[in-house]
């Protein structure tokens, strides 16, 4: 996991609080900072990316970002594992 605030300062990364790529992990805080639900989240996509790369890649380009499987999978990650 890499403290990377410079990143999230590129258009189309703003709107972003982390981002997985590969096996990399990117924050916008420093890393003491980094909120667990944030990492939690993050580690879903790593895992996703291990097991299912190109599906995970296209997904993004047919279902977009909200309503995105990977995505529904990685807050629901962050639900059961937080409180
Ligand atoms: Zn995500």
């Amino acid at each position: 996991m890499i403290s990377a605030p410079w990143l999230f300062r590129i258009r189309g990364f703003r709107r972003f609080h982390g981002y997985e790529l590969g096996p990399l992990i990117f924050v916008r805080k420093p890393l003491e900072e980094a909120p667990e639900n944030l990492v939690v989240h993050e580690l879903m996509h790593v895992w996703q990316h291990q097991h299912r790369p190109l599906r995970l890649w296209l997904s993004y380009l047919w279902q977009g970002y909200r309503a995105n499987e990977h995505e529904i999978e990685a807050r629901e990650a962050v639900r059961k594992t937080s409180g």
